[in-house]
């Protein structure tokens, strides 16, 4: 019987990436995004040209009855939610504490933080009807080691590994797995402001010599997904990373 996957933020980037490798391991994807409908659309054909079903939901995560509405559609539309993945974030200007302006915090932790609130709610009951489920968070090197000028980036995603351990542990018995994924630097729009001069520079301090692509995220999203690869592992951070952070 074919499974189903929910993935925030999925018309771009690390979550088109998922969308496509969960297509190609039997997935039927349900894609949210927030505004991006040409992209969305483009994903949702490279799913369904994998021969699997796929689920347009768009809307804002930050926004608890846009998200009840898109996973109830999804499940109408695709069946029970086996996997959600908490991919969706925002980058904002680099800037130092001090001028962080409280709307720029504040959106950053509505997107990152009650996002995931909102998403892992309106899965939850299915999954715990079903005593099954999994679940993958996504944060960010710099939510382990913290970034100068992101504090309010750093913060929302070690917020996002506090919530992986401590739902890991509330679910277990459920048999509900929650995992992170905390990717180092890897090539989509996130870094689209980075100069050339800059991408050479980080892909020379990363000792595997490049940077990240997508794909590597979507493969270690999937490890964490799969019971049959990652049954025993709850509440763990993996961070595909390049050897940049260890
Ligand atoms: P991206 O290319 O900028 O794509 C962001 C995605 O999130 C898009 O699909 C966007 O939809 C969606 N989105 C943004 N705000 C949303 C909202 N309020 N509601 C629903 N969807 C929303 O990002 P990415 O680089 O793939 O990053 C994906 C995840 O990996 C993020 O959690 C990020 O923090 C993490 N990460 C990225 C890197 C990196 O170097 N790229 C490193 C570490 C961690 P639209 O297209 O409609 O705007």
């Amino acid at each position: 019987m074919s499974k189903t996957v929910f993935i925030t933020g999925a018309s771009r980037g690390i979550g088109a990436a998922c969308a496509v490798y969960f297509a190609e391991k039997g997935y039927d994807v349900s894609i949210n995004y927030l505004s991006s409908d040409a992209k969305a659309e483009a994903v949702a054909e490279r799913v369904r040209l994998l021969g699997r079903r796929a689920h347009l939901a768009k809307g804002d995560v930050a926004d608890s009855s846009s998200v009840c509405r898109m996973i109830q559609e999804a499940e109408k539309e695709l069946g029970a939610i086996d996997v959600l993945v908490n991919n969706a974030a925002i980058s904002l200007p680099q800037t130092v504490f001090t001028d962080v302006p409280e709307t720029e915090w504040k959106r950053m932790f509505a997107v990152c933080v009650d996002g995931l609130f909102h998403c892992t709610s309106a899965v939850m009951p299915g999954m715990l009807r079903k005593k099954q489920g999994s679940i993958i968070n996504i944060s960010s090197i710099w939510g382990i080691s913290g970034a100068s000028c992101e504090v309010h980036y750093s913060a929302a995603k070690a917020a996002i590994i506090g919530a992986t351990k401590a739902l890991a542990q509330e679910l277990a018995p459920s048999n509900i797995r929650v995992n992170c994924v905390a990717p180092g630097v890897i090539d989509t729009d996130m870094n689209s402001h980075l100069s050339r001069e800059d991408m050479d520079m980080l892909k020379e301090e990363t000792p595997l010599g490049r940077i990240g692509t997508p794909e590597d995220i979507a493969k270690a999203v999937y490890f964490l997904a799969d019971d049959s690869l990652s049954g025993f592992t709850t509440g763990q951070v993996l961070s595909p990373n390049g050897g940049f952070v260890i």
